[in-house]
């Protein structure tokens, strides 16, 4: 299917591994334009060079932390009128419901939370002005299903889901949607730090801990960032203008519900 967004621009903020990584490869090959960011200035760059090689699209690279004033200002910067915006910052750290204090929860908030706001605010103005925009945000399952040891990402990303719903509708007219897409697990980085803290703490091999999660999953498995990234690429296309405002989960049937 052809997406209709060749020759666009993109900015895929936390993109240099993982579900960000997925979401810009699948955007260039669609034909689109990229500016691409994490903090690690190596990997990044590899990630670039690796999507201009495959694909012949323009890549910008911003090393900078996107969950910092300074670093966003920088990414916006670089990336000048963008199309698309795919937000996107690492996770919080697990703990408990007492472990937490005042500072541990305005840092979720800044990472998960604030800063995707900060750049749909930046980012909105200039597609709307030009009538045609997409923004897509990388939050997570916990919205709909609170994960246990995920409290600061539970807290940090229903705020974020909140604010999407209401915005989503404002700026629908002008030709610009906005929607989430929730990840349940997936082999990634933060995946195989969260499966090596359950082995940490309860004695299990790295292979017993993806099996009792696995046994969970009704796919039987973890989603791949490219099939995350496809998805990304659709919410982006030309073909998915209609929709507006949602929470599309890929957790491979793990929440159990009938709607
Ligand atoms: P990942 O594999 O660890 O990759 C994270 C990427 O983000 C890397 O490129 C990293 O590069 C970059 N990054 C992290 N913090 C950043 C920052 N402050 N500023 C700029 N770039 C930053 O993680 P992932 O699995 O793709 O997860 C992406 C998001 O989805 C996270 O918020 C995660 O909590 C959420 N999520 C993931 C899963 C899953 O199963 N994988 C499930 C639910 C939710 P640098 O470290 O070099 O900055």
């Amino acid at each position: 299917m052809d997406l209709g967004i060749r020759g666009k621009r993109a900015l895929v903020c936390a993109s240099s591994k993982g579900l960000g990584r997925g979401c810009a490869e699948a955007l260039a090959a669609a034909g689109v334009d990229l500016v691409l960011n994490a903090r690690g200035a190596a990997a990044l760059a590899e990630t670039a060079a690796a999507i201009r090689a495959a694909h012949g699209v323009t890549v910008t690279e911003v090393a900078a932390d996107i969950t910092t004033e300074a670093g966003r200002a920088a990414v916006l910067a670089a990336a000048g009128d963008v199309d698309i915006l795919v937000t996107n910052a690492g996770g919080p750290p697990p703990g408990l419901w007492k472990d937490w204090d005042r500072d541990d929860f305005i840092r979720a908030l800044d990472a998960n939370m604030l800063t995707p706001i900060a750049l749909m605010q930046a980012c909105l103005p200039g597609m709307i002005g030009r009538g045609w925009g997409r923004v897509i945000n990388i939050t997570s399952a916990s919205v709909k299903s609170p994960i246990g040891a995920l409290g600061l990402s539970n807290t940090a990303r229903t705020g974020l889901t909140g604010f999407v719903a209401g915005t989503a509708r404002q700026v629908a007219g002008q030709g610009v949607t906005i929607n989430n897409l929730l990840p349940g697990m997936h082999d990634t980085d933060r995946m195989v730090a969260l499966d090596g803290a359950v082995v940490k703490a309860e004695g299990v091999t790295l292979d017993q801990a993806r099996a009792r999660r696995m046994a969970g999953i009704p796919a039987g498995r973890y989603g791949s960032a490219a099939e995350f990234g496809a998805t990304c690429a659709f919410l982006a296309s030309v073909h998915a203008g209609f929709i507006v405002g949602q929470n599309i989960l890929l957790d491979g049937g793990a929440f159990n519900s009938t709607v």
